[in-house]
């Protein structure tokens, strides 16, 4: 009797990590959906976005319903982690420190850390910054690598201070505030900011290049096939279909 007990517990525990995996079907999605043109609000309000329509095609294929849950990118990596979202598409970085905690998908972009200044700023680059006023104020998304790198380039070797927001449009508008010389993001979205703010330009000297890809918690039961589907989309040319549409060729 013991034995059956044990067994029917193991039974519903093994079960509720399947269901808490694809919930009805349904995979859930988590991202900040404040990062054009990866993610962002389009019309009715319903979010889209490279990383979305992506993410889309894949459960479309995969005959998932697919769930989008907006938070900040600092809890996308926690949230994946624990296993209270299936996935992140969020325009992530691969780097080998979160490598530890996630496992990756195929990468499908690639992503450059650039500089924002306001308009007037006749420096080229961040340590011109340093070398005029001795220090620099720098402004990041929280927990992104635009973030660490420079939290490890400049304020771990007392270069400057970086002052962290929830979004990337928050830094800007701190940026536009005069609280911080400048910010460091990834490129398209920077193209994004400066576009619909007036007086910001962006540096011509990148600060790191990097790819992207979708995370998922390590024991995944979905991975596998996810990755596949992903890996398909890429081959028949699916995934710059849908590149092209939110970037349109320079
Ligand atoms: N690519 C950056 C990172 O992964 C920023 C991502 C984001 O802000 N959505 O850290």
């Amino acid at each position: 009797m013991k034995k059956f007990f044990a067994m029917l517990i193991a039974a519903i525990m093994i079960l509720s990590a399947f269901a808490a995996l694809a919930e009805n079907g349904t995979l859930k999605l988590c991202t900040n959906v404040a990062f054009p043109p990866y993610e962002f609000y389009g019309e009715g309000d319903e979010p889209t976005g490279i990383d979305i329509e992506i993410a889309k095609a894949i459960c479309a294929k995969l005959g998932y319903d697919l769930e989008i849950v907006d938070i900040e990118f600092a809890q996308c990596i926690p949230g994946v982690q624990s296993g209270k979202y299936d996935f992140s598409a969020a325009g992530m970085t691969v780097t080998e420190e979160r490598k530890e905690m996630v496992q990756f998908t195929d990468t499908y972009a690639t992503g450059i850390q650039v500089v924002i200044v306001p308009e007037a700023c006749e420096f080229e680059s961040i340590d011109d910054f340093v070398e005029a006023n001795g220090t620099v104020k720098i402004g990041a998304q929280m927990a992104t690598t635009g973030d660490l790198y420079t939290t490890w380039d400049y304020e771990d070797e007392g270069k400057g201070t970086v002052d962290r927001y929830a979004t990337g449009a928050a830094a800007v508008q701190a940026l536009l505030a005069g609280k911080v010389d400048c910010v460091v993001i990834d490129n398209e979205p920077a193209k994004n900011f400066v576009a619909q703010n007036e007086g910001l330009k962006i540096l011509e000297s990148a600060y790191a290049v990097e790819d992207y890809a979708m995370a998922f918690p390590k024991d995944s039961a979905i991975y596998a096939d996810f990755n596949a589907a992903l890996a398909e989309l890429i081959a028949d040319g699916t995934v710059q279909g849908i590149i092209d549409q939110f970037i349109p060729a320079e």
